[in-house]
């Protein structure tokens, strides 16, 4: 346990990336002294994002180097600031996306802080409001503003916690938005670390859910998870067969698709939703989203009135993402879990064990 109070500067054990595509290292990453309405957070458990990969590798540009990623955090508090009245120590908390926004625009006092105005920080590689670039969650701690800071309720165990403060809410909010429910057919395009929450969302909100994946190899898991059906795009003719099928997509894919293929799947009035964010152009023609009354549209993670709403409701279904946990001492195991990320072998979430970051 930390003996920080956090009322000096200090450095945390992290795992960093240099460059573009270089390996991890374990190093000590310097953390602010608390400001009145910060919260010292000791954490437990940090998610791999595809978003990780996308950022790190350089795929979205422009990147700051190096890099402590990470935007999946579970933890409890270890200090509060002077100011702080929503936190105290030992707290369960998480941390997501976003460790600040202004607080005072139209979006913010809406909830969207992601859509702030200023704009919003995210929890690495961003430019906070004080002249630093934001480093996240692949350490032992983090200071972040009380208002980013969740509240994980007990019942959910901080490892399975983790994902859900971007896996969670990043396909929780579309799936709420676009009418999840009972009666309804909900189609999930890519089974990883946002799809295979998608299914387990989407199932506890009462909707039919398909999982659309490449092959028949994630088919039982995706039972398991809360699908009814499971397509596998492989097979010569499956699409063809779930045409005109689902009122609602949400698609999770981290590379390119033809998306004229999945609208086909869309009922009158359905809405195909990306969440999954590749670097190409999506093309459609006009006509097939006007015939049918169709909508393909995208989503960004989620407020943090609708994450703490989320967690809420992942506690009261008993919902966790399904994980497999990392020793990162040494820190080569991260660049591995990248790749078999890449690789689509992760079932379903990798998550470190940042107990285990150990800088030299
Ligand atoms: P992930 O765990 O790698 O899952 C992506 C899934 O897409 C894979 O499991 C695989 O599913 C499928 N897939 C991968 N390559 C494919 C290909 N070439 N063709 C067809 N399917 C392919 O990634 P993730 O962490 O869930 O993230 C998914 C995407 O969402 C990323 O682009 C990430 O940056 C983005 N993201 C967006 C937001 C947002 O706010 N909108 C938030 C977080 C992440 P199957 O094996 O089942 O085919
Ligand atoms: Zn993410």
């Amino acid at each position: 346990m930390t003996q920080n109070d956090g009322t000096h500067p200090f450095a945390t054990a992290a795992l960093a990336t240099p460059a573009a595509g270089a390996p991890f290292e374990a190093v000590r990453l310097p953390r602010r002294a608390l400001r009145d309405d910060d919260v010292l957070i000791d954490i437990a458990y940090a998610g791999i994002c595809h978003s990780d990969i996308h950022t790190v590798r350089d795929e979205w540009g422009p990147a700051h180097y190096p890099m402590t990623p990470g935007h999946e955090i579970a933890g409890t508090v270890a200090a509060v600031g002077s100011a702080v009245t929503r936190h105290k120590v030992g707290d369960r908390v998480g941390v997501g996306c976003l460790v600040d926004s202004c607080g005072e625009c139209a979006q913010c006092k809406d909830g969207f802080e992601q859509f702030c105005e200023k704009p919003s920080v995210g929890t690495y590689n961003s430019p906070d409001y004080f002249g630093e670039v934001t480093q996240g969650g692949y350490a032992q701690q983090i200071v972040v503003s009380e208002r980013m800071v969740l509240r994980i309720p007990e019942g959910i165990d901080l490892d399975v916690a983790a994902p859900l403060l971007c896996a969670g809410i990043t396909t929780y909010s579309p799936l709420k938005r676009w009418g999840a429910g009972p009666g309804r057919t909900v189609g999930v395009v890519g089974v990883g670390g946002l799809g295979h929450m998608a299914v387990k969302l989407a199932a506890a909100m009462g909707a039919e859910v398909t999982t659309i994946s490449r092959s028949d190899a994630k088919a039982e898991d995706a039972k398991a998870l809360g699908a009814t059906r499971h397509l596998a795009t492989s097979e010569e003719g499956a699409l063809k067969a779930a045409r005109s099928s689902f009122d609602l997509i949400i698609n999770t894919v981290s590379a390119d698709l033809d998306m004229k293929q999945y609208v086909r799947l869309l009922r009158p009035h359905g809405a195909l939703i990306n969440v999954g964010l590749p670097p190409g152009d999506l093309a459609v023609a006009p006509g097939s989203l006007i015939i049918g009354n169709k909508v393909i549209g995208g989503s960004n993670i989620g407020g943090i009135p609708e994450t703490q709403e989320m967690l809420d409701f992942c506690a009261e279904h008993g919902i966790g993402a399904t994980i497999e946990t990392i020793d990162a001492s040494d820190p080569k195991a991260v660049d591995e879990a990248y790749d078999r990320v890449v690789d689509g072998d992760v079932r379903y979430r990798v998550v470190i064990d940042t107990a285990t970051i150990t800088p030299a």
